[in-house]
């Protein structure tokens, strides 16, 4: 057989990209600036902060969520206190 057709196991959900997140996207857990959405194989969508999207990616990637992990950004702005060297 020769066919074109998409592996029918896939999830379209699951397949779109995941939005960036900007700063008002808040943790789902403490309401701090969230830096991973995650996406459920459901459609929905949790929003966690560094710390609490280390704690539940894990989880929710074994459950078939999909998952953009911004935290490399959370110290892209420069802080004071790297001046001082
Ligand atoms: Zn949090």
């Amino acid at each position: 057989m020769n066919t074109t057709a998409t592996d029918s196991t896939a999830d379209p959900v699951a397949q779109a990209p995941l939005a960036p997140l900007v700063v008002a996207d808040r943790c789902d857990s403490c309401g701090a600036q969230a830096f991973m959405r995650v996406r459920l194989r459901s459609g929905g969508e949790l929003l966690f902060c560094g710390h609490h999207g280390r704690e539940n990616a894990p989880a929710l990637v074994a459950a078939g969520a999909s998952v953009r992990d911004d935290t490399a950004l959370i110290n892209v702005k420069p802080s004071t206190s790297a001046n001082a060297l």
